[in-house]
């Protein structure tokens, strides 16, 4: 996406990196630049009682996998949902972004990043050129499904258990295997933990191409942290800058 001056300027006198796609095709993506190579993450453990949800979720298509998580009850944060938060964007994005849970506003309408860290993360996936829309003339390299590793919003937003993120994982699983994402960006510690099972800080796993089931990952700063830490943002511009080039190279020709 070519920059227009106003942005450029506003980016520089951010003092954050501008990106453009590559002009010539590049190396393919098992070819990752050393700084970029794949790594191995310390493993979290998953308790032994996660349900046996994987094998039924395996097998649905996106209408039925959403008719699967809207009806689930395996674990107690049914009981103080207003609702399933499924996931939003074309079931053909490119880029996939996992979050944490629902938060209030997610909750009661249903669509994940609504609120105010969610009207951040869009004003930085638009300064790319990107959209979580369905609809519209974007191709699917432009577009971004937005999902949560938990799709139901955990009391008074507390952090997730890792009993109820083993529970909810079969539906994210799936939800990859459907959209079969050119890349993935993971956003703070529960995605992270749900997609490389690490619980590393953010600030260590980030700048570098991590792989979820073969498909490159990215770690970043989840954007509510980033309200709350403005001068991280800059870090968070450069992740999303990483996987821009991660994901123009698995498009390349
Ligand atoms: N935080 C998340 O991780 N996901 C949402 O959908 C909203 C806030």
């Amino acid at each position: 996406m070519p920059w227009t001056e106003r942005q450029a300027a506003l980016l520089q006198g951010m003092g954050l990196r501008l990106w453009s796609p590559p002009l010539a095709p590049v190396s393919p993506p098992a070819a990752v630049s050393p700084a970029a190579a794949p790594v191995a993450v310390a493993a979290v453990p998953l308790p032994a009682s996660a349900p046996a949800l994987a094998a039924d979720a395996g097998a649905l298509d996106w209408p039925a996998l959403r008719r699967a998580v809207a009806g689930c009850r395996a674990c107690g944060l049914c009981e103080g949902r207003t609702q399933t938060v499924f996931g939003v964007g074309h079931p053909r994005a490119h880029w996939l972004l996992v979050g944490e849970a629902p938060g209030e506003q997610e909750d009661l309408q249903g669509v994940p990043f609504v609120g105010a860290a969610g009207q951040l993360l869009d004003r930085m996936l638009a300064a790319l050129g990107l959209t979580r829309a369905e609809d519209g003339p974007q191709p699917p390299e432009r577009r971004v499904y937005i999902a949560n590793a938990l799709k139901c919003r955990p009391p008074r937003n507390r952090n997730p258990t890792a009993e109820e993120l083993a529970s909810c994982a079969p539906h994210l699983q799936r939800q990859i295997e459907l959209l079969q994402p050119r890349l993935i960006l993971a956003l703070g510690r529960f995605a992270v933990q749900a997609l490389l099972h690490s619980d590393e800080a953010i600030g260590k796993l980030r700048g570098r191409v991590h792989r979820h089931r073969g498909v490159p990952l990215i770690v970043s700063y989840h954007p509510a942290y980033l309200l709350r830490s403005p001068l991280e943002k800059a870090k968070a511009w450069e992740d999303l800058c990483l996987a821009a080039g991660v994901a123009a190279e698995g498009a390349a020709p």
